[in-house]
Order: structure tokens, then sequence, then C-alpha cells
């Protein structure tokens, strides 16, 4: 995964969702690279279906998500936190 790689999927998930989370629907904030402070709407990119389990780092896989729907989905695929995450459907 080479930096323009990554850079390309994020702004190409921003460009198609907007930067909202997509599982509590809240608005995303980017932070500076160098600013590690674990802030619940700090944007990041998650997995459907996890790396660990031999997801793949690219369109189709990936979505914006919230630090802290990130940090519940942990490495769980998306049937397994179902009932875990509010997905904003109310
Ligand atoms: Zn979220």
């Amino acid at each position: 995964m080479t930096h323009n790689r990554r850079k390309y999927l994020w702004k190409t998930l921003t460009d198609l969702y907007g930067p909202i989370c997509f599982y509590c629907k809240r608005d995303l904030k980017v932070y500076r690279f160098d600013d590690s402070r674990k802030l619940d709407d700090r944007m990041t990119i998650d997995h459907l279906w996890p790396v660990s389990k031999g997801g793949k780092h690219e369109l189709g896989n990936t979505v914006l998500a919230c630090l802290g729907c990130n940090g519940k989905k942990g490495s769980k695929t998306y049937d397994e936190i179902t009932g875990i995450i509010s997905f904003g459907l109310a």
C-alpha cells in the first residue's frame, strides 16, 4: 500500500459518501497525521471484511468510519457487528 494509493482511496470514499461515518452517520473530521489523540469523530478507513481475515484494502471493501465505530468493530465482519453498532437507520 503506497501513500498515493491510500490517499486515492480516502479521497474516492469521501467523494462517494461524503465525510460521514458509514455506521453512525456522524460527520467525520480529518486530524493532522501527527495528532494521535483518540478522538471519536476522527476519520478512519474501515474494512467491511477485515484484512486479518483476507479482506482487501480496496474500494468495495472499505468505508469511512469514525474512530469510535471502527474501534467497536475491531476485526469483526460486517455480519458479526450487526446489533452491536447503531447503523443510524432508526
Ligand atoms: Zn461512527
